[in-house]
């Protein structure tokens, strides 16, 4: 039973169907076959009732010419008498020689066909008798038959009894009247007897019919219930199955993703089950995932809001010590104009008004930075290249710088001319930034600058001998809002190095720092473009 289970299991839905359609159909034909065996052996009885009517006609024939032959005491009666029994002889033959151990069946068919049955019915009559010899009826019949016969071997002896009488030139009427009425006897014998033959075969047929009837009855409710089983049991299993899907369905859908059926059968339905758990299963590694994911997310954006506010709080306190500055100075300088006692210091005065002018350049610098960092998160960073010679542009940044530092000077080295396609304005804003914060952050040593006019590419390399940036902070430097010890009082908003990657990327360049020989370089390349 269990190896029906797996074998059942492991076929595939359409074999299944299949299967109960091919059990229905050898159900069906076995039904028919029965039928068809019943129609044959019925109609192997209708033969031999046939037969018996054609050797009961030809005895009451005889029996007619025997009569015949008394009144007109002509031979051709008694000839005609003679030739009458033939039928009985030959089934006389047939049913002698079936009663043998080995019966000559040639011989058994013979005498059928002989004795008036159709060819093709003697196969199932021999077939009848010879299966079915177990049954009261057939075996009253065949009995009857051999009775019969016997008394027609009576007849037929008395007959030539009478054949001598009639022809005899001095016969006895008495003894004449003593054998016919013995004939009639006889005759009256053998009526009876073929009456109990065809009754004995006509039980018979309604017994077949009968048992054939109750066979073909309990085949189909056998067929109907098998029919009615398999698709029921096959139908509920597959559909408690599918409802179980259907229910994963819905608890993966609400966020269940755990939920695994068992796998009980290699079936379609069984194939999709599989299906469904991994499917939740990789559902639910990827929720996890993105779970991680969204929680690492939530540090990061936690982060950047903290680096945001740090970055407002930072912006706002360079905003406002350069306002704070000139606010005073003005003061200052209205106060000096008020005071009419004293006399006007001219000197003092240049010098309010002078570092009113850089502070207020220091405002807009800080603004510049501002709007380049919208432009840059809004994607309308865009750069105006012309052919240029980058020597020009490297020199007056340099001085820019030199300038907002007084007292200190940078090296330059490099070509007399090197030509590219740039933007002037924002390429000078990266030179003048870089060697700013060398001049800013080098630690007082000397900031040099060094360009080479290579094959593809020109290189502008900005360096320092100063602390220096720690390696692990090598490419984060060039993230917004990062500023390496902001607490040593370096005025600043960690966005110089992030705009200015940014400057040189849109020309198709990189900027790269590096550190060798206690030496901070930065380097930008930018590739050479014909004009
Ligand atoms: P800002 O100078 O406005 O703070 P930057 O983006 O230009 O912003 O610089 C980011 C940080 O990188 C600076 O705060 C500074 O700590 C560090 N830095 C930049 N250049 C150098 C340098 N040459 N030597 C050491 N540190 C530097």
């Amino acid at each position: 039973m269990s190896k029906v289970k797996t074998f059942w299991g492991r076929i595939s839905i359409q074999k299944k169907l299949y299967l109960i359609f091919g059990l229905m159909a050898v159900l069906i034909v076995l039904e028919l076959l029965t039928l068809k065996y019943a129609m044959t052996n019925l109609s192997a009885v209708r033969a031999f009732v046939y037969g018996e009517s054609v050797w009961s006609k030809a005895q009451k024939d005889s029996a007619y010419y025997l009569k015949r032959m008394a009144i007109t005491k002509d031979i051709k009666d008694y000839e005609a008498y003679k030739k009458a029994l033939f039928v009985p002889h030959e089934c006389r033959i047939a049913r002698l020689e079936l009663n043998k151990e080995n019966p000559d069946m040639e011989l058994v068919r013979r005498g059928f066909i002989n004795g008036k049955i159709h060819p093709e019915e003697v196969g199932p009559i021999l077939h009848m008798i010879q299966t079915f010899d177990f049954l009261p009826h057939i075996q009253t019949a065949l009995r009857t038959w051999k009775e019969a016969d016997e008394l027609l071997q009576t007849f037929e002896v008395r007959a030539e009894d009478y054949r001598r009488e009639v022809f005899a030139s001095h016969s006895d009427p008495q003894k004449r009247r003593a054998i016919a009425v013995e004939l009639d006897r006889i005759n009256f014998e053998l009526g009876k007897a073929e009456d109990r033959f065809s009754h004995a075969l006509q039980e018979g047929a309604r017994w077949l019919e009968n048992v054939v009837l109750i066979s073909l009855i309990c085949l189909v409710i056998i067929v109907e219930v098998i029919g009615f089983l398999l698709v029921f049991f096959f139908g509920n299993s597959l559909a408690e199955k599918l409802n179980q899907l259907i229910d994963s369905a819905r608890r993966i859908g609400k966020g269940e993703f755990g939920v695994a059926l068992p796998v009980t059968t290699e079936d379609e339905v069984g194939k999709l089950t599989a299906a469904v758990n991994t499917m939740g299963q990789k559902i639910k590694s990827s929720h996890s995932e993105l779970e991680k994911k969204i929680a690492e997310r939530t540090v990061e954006l936690n982060e950047a809001i903290k680096t945001r506010d740090e970055f407002y709080s930072i912006a706002s306190h360079e905003l406002k010590t350069p306002v704070t500055a000139i606010q005073l100075s003005l003061q200052m300088m209205q106060k000096s104009l008020n005071d009419t006692t004293t006399e006007l210091n001219r000197e003092k005065l240049l010098f309010q008004i002078n570092k009113s002018v850089e502070l207020s350049r220091k405002l807009t610098n800080l603004q510049d930075t501002l709007m380049d960092v919208t432009r840059i998160s809004g994607g309308m960073f865009d750069m105006k290249l012309v052919q240029q010679d980058l020597m020009d542009v490297v020199r007056h940044s340099v001085e820019e710088a030199e300038m907002s530092v007084p007292g200190r000077s940078v090296d330059l080295e490099g070509p007399e001319h090197c030509y590219t396609a740039i933007d002037p304005l924002r390429i000078g804003q990266v030179i003048t930034n870089l060697v700013h914060n060398g001049l800013k952050y080098g630690g007082g040593t000397q900031v040099k600058v060094t360009v080479k006019d290579l094959p593809e590419w020109i290189e502008i390399a900005v360096s320092d001998q100063g602390p220096g940036i720690s390696a692990d902070l090598h490419e984060k430097i060039f993230d917004q809002f990062i500023r390496v010890n902001p607490d040593k009082g370096i005025s600043g908003l960690g966005m110089g190095l992030y705009i200015a990657r940014k400057i040189v990327e849109a020309h198709g360049g990189t900027l790269k720092l590096s550190s060798a020989e206690r030496r901070t370089t930065f380097t930008v390349s930018l590739p050479k473009i014909a004009g």
